[in-house]
């Protein structure tokens, strides 16, 4: 019996939330962060502070890292690995990396933990620390299935795993391309607000709607199975919603934001995409004939 103790190295706000998670499911956990006092909320917890990087990696079998990139990875696990030749701390140990980088960094994480005996898996948490281990928490695995599948009890405690499959870079890649979508969002919600506030508009008066318009997307570009067929399928029927008719309000949109004196970087960007259509002669297709711009074919 008993629950499986797990590792954590790293507690920025991430981190210190994902150990809180597995303690309050009664799990034993191990924690260690570069800088010290960190660990304090968590040992009064119950969590067991390492001396030691190599202490806490040899404490558990799951080691959970949550660090600003890849590269705090090998600053701390390369002198835990040169400890110990051969690797015999990481040597079938099950490193979890929930740490934001590319998808590239992720597959060459997963060869150095192979040349040190150790399992790799990837991991991209879609929440904000406060959200971890809460309800609509979720987070996108990749890597080895076997290895996923024995730890996903543990790792569910910290949002709701979406495993993506064999190939360590997938974890990365959605995560990115969900934060491609979220950032982006982020930015036009705070352009659109300065818009309306340089006409003298409160922001209160704009941001409730503003924020309809984004869940109401939806409704207005239907569901993201037909948007899917239809892209893959090239298909960009023009009738309503036309790249020509899209990018002229794009244009209206720069031209109103010069006029008000703010930043034009934004629309600009996107009114480009709209040009890049219509000078393919693809005005007359749907505004989703933007991918094969984007996609960099046309
Ligand atoms: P922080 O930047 O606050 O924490 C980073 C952690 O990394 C700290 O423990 C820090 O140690 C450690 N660290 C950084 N560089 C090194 C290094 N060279 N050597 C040793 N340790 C190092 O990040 P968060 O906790 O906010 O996020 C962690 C990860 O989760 C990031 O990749 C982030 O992109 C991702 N993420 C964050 C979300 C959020 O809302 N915050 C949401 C989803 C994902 P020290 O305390 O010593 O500085």
């Amino acid at each position: 019996g008993g629950l499986s103790p797990g590792t954590v190295v790293g507690l920025g706000p991430m981190g210190r939330a994902m150990a809180a998670s597995l303690l309050r499911s009664g799990h034993p956990v191990t924690v260690w962060n570069r800088t010290e006092g960190r660990a304090d909320d968590l040992i009064v917890r119950g969590a067991t502070l390492a001396p030691t990087a190599t202490a806490a990696v040899a404490a558990s079998e799951l080691t959970i890292l949550s660090l600003t990139d890849y590269q705090a990875m090998y600053d701390i696990l390369d002198p835990v690995a040169e400890s110990s030749r051969p690797s015999a701390v990481l040597a079938g140990k099950v490193l979890v990396n929930l740490s934001s980088d590319t998808p590239d960094a992720s597959r060459d994480a997963a060869g150095w933990a192979a040349r040190h005996g150790a399992s790799f898996v990837t991991g991209g948490v879609m929440v904000p620390a406060p959200a971890v281990g809460g309800p609509g928490a979720h987070v996108f695995y990749s890597g080895p299935r076997a290895v996923f599948d024995i730890h996903e009890p543990t790792l569910r405690l910290i949002g709701e795993p979406r495993y993506l499959g064999e190939d360590p870079g997938l974890a990365q890649l959605f995560y990115q391309a969900h934060l491609d979508v979220f950032l982006t969002a982020l930015s036009s919600l705070l352009h659109a607000t300065a818009l309306v506030t340089a006409a003298g508009v409160p922001a209160a008066d704009f941001l409730p709607g503003a924020l309809n318009t984004l869940t109401d997307i939806p409704t207005m570009i239907g569901d993201g199975w037909d948007l899917a067929r239809r892209l893959e399928a090239g298909e960009h029927p023009g009738d309503l919603s036309t790249a020509r008719m899209m990018g002229a309000t794009a244009n209206h949109i720069v031209w109103t934001s010069e006029k008000a004196g703010i930043d034009t970087q934004l629309p600009k960007a996107v009114k480009a995409h709209y040009d890049q259509a219509v000078t393919a002669g693809r005005g007359t297709e749907n505004w989703t004939v933007l991918y094969e711009m984007l996609k960099g074919c046309d």
